[in-house]
């Protein structure tokens, strides 16, 4: 087992034991009930289901088992940097055991939370995503839900230009492909792939995403051998580095995933939530002095991304690669998490407006994608007192090399979990690097 699969699994070792002790419990149930709690669950959920709603996008993200990834065989693992799920591990459970106990209900079930969500035979927005956590994966996508809902033709009224959905790269297969490409009664679909980062040990040793860099290459050339698109979303703020070496990790990233034929590519922007490592470091190590000496951690700003790091980032991969500005996008969700939980310190620099202009500036781009208006507010921005903030915030660590800002932070959650015997998990960790 790989140190940060050991990490995450502490982290989760609450949310293991509660999801075990419902998963029994829903086991054990009546079907007849355990489906009445699930649809009472389900209809207090709804706005989580079906989240974004306009009539150019609209998000329906199935409550199903959890990605296998996660669950881990129940013993609650995953990536380190996701929490979709410790707010719904009594559902994911309960989605478990009606699902073992039938899997023809559980697919029920979903087209359930769909209508209940989505609303029966919806009007379709321009793209619709409709999608679970790895939706490819035969175990929380199995054919009968793929019947359920994609065989059904009144599933949307008037049918998406484009349906979009996630899944893992080690998921896609071209027989499960163009079996989907067969059956689906979609012209245009895009795929989403987590790509997370270029840097393979990156993704696998500290990510824990146990994904190759060969796998996401095929997927993209499956993906394309069957005429549909690829997304790949990429991360800005990498759970336990400095906020400069993630801006360095994503511009990498980026020019790869542009390199390996991507069709899109989408800068999602890691919120603290939930037992993510990001959320984990924020309240725990929030004002540790090796991480805050380090500039990993920085009190109430730990695992906050700051706005400069889009510009900046936009403003070296634009330099180094100018074609990707047709590929690139920037995810909606940053703007709230940003203004919320940085607009104390906005406000006390005097930089509200100018951060409220940056802010409209970077979701504009996404349609407008014009680079200049993006580079003159960089420019504002630096002549702005946050700039000498982030300089000295977030700039100044003297450490450049990320394998030894990760061994030190590896040092200090081995510190906090296992007290007697720290070392040998930071120098089982350094035979990994
Ligand atoms: S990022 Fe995707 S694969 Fe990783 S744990 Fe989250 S849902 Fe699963």
């Amino acid at each position: 087992m790989t140190t940060i699969s050991k990490i995450i699994k502490e982290i989760w070792k609450d949310h293991t034991l509660l999801f075990n002790k419902e998963y029994q419990n829903a086991l054990s149930m009546d079907l007849e009930e355990l489906k009445r709690i699930i649809k009472i669950d389900i209809n207090k959920n709804l706005s989580y289901i079906h989240s974004i709603d306009s009539e150019l996008f609209s998000e329906v993200m199935l409550p199903s088992i959890g990605c296998s990834h996660r669950l881990n065989n129940g013993d609650l693992c995953g990536c380190s940097f996701c929490d979709y799920v410790s707010d719904y591990i009594v559902s994911m459970a309960q989605m478990n055991a009606l699902k073992a106990k039938n899997k023809n209900e559980y697919a029920l079930m979903m087209r359930y939370a769909f209508d209940q969500s989505r609303g029966q035979s919806p009007i379709a927005s321009v793209a619709e995503v409709l999608t679970s956590y790895d939706t490819l994966d035969l175990e929380e996508f199995p054919q009968e839900l793929f019947e359920m809902l994609f065989k059904d033709k009144d599933l949307y009224s008037k049918k998406p230009f484009q349906l979009e959905f996630e899944t893992r790269a080690s998921s896609v297969t071209l027989e499960k492909l163009e079996h989907w490409k067969q059956e689906l009664p979609f012209r245009r679909v895009m795929v989403r792939l987590g790509v997370e980062v270029e840097d393979e040990w990156m993704r696998n040793h500290w990510l824990n995403k146990n994904i190759s860099n060969s796998q996401i290459i095929a997927a993209v050339k499956n993906i394309h051998s069957v005429g549909w698109k690829a997304n790949a979303n990429l991360l800005l703020g990498i759970p336990g580095l400095t906020e400069g070496q993630a801006v360095e990790e994503l511009v990498k990233s980026a020019i790869w995933a542009y390199d390996i034929g991507f069709d899109n590519i989408v800068i999602s922007y890691l919120g603290r939530v939930g037992n993510s490592l990001q959320n984990y470091l924020y309240k725990y190590f929030a004002h540790n002095e090796v991480l805050n000496q380090a500039k990993v951690v920085n009190g109430e700003y730990t695992s906050l991304q700051s706005i400069f790091s889009f510009f900046i980032f936009f403003e070296k991969v634009y330099t180094k690669c100018p074609d990707i500005i047709n590929k690139i996008g920037f995810s909606v969700f940053y703007t709230d998490v940003n203004k919320k939980l940085l607009g104390k310190l906005y406000k006390s620099l005097g930089v509200e407006c100018l951060i409220e202009n940056a802010i409209i500036e970077l979701m504009n781009f996404n349609q407008k994608r014009d680079p200049k208006r993006l580079l003159d507010i960089k420019k504002k921005l630096e002549e702005s007192p946050l700039y000498t903030w982030y300089q000295e915030n977030i700039l100044s660590s003297e450490i450049n090399n990320v394998h030894e800002t990760m061994k030190l932070v590896v040092q200090e959650l081995a510190k906090h979990f296992w007290p007697n015997m720290w070392e040998e998990v930071l120098n089982k960790f350094i035979t990994e690097i």
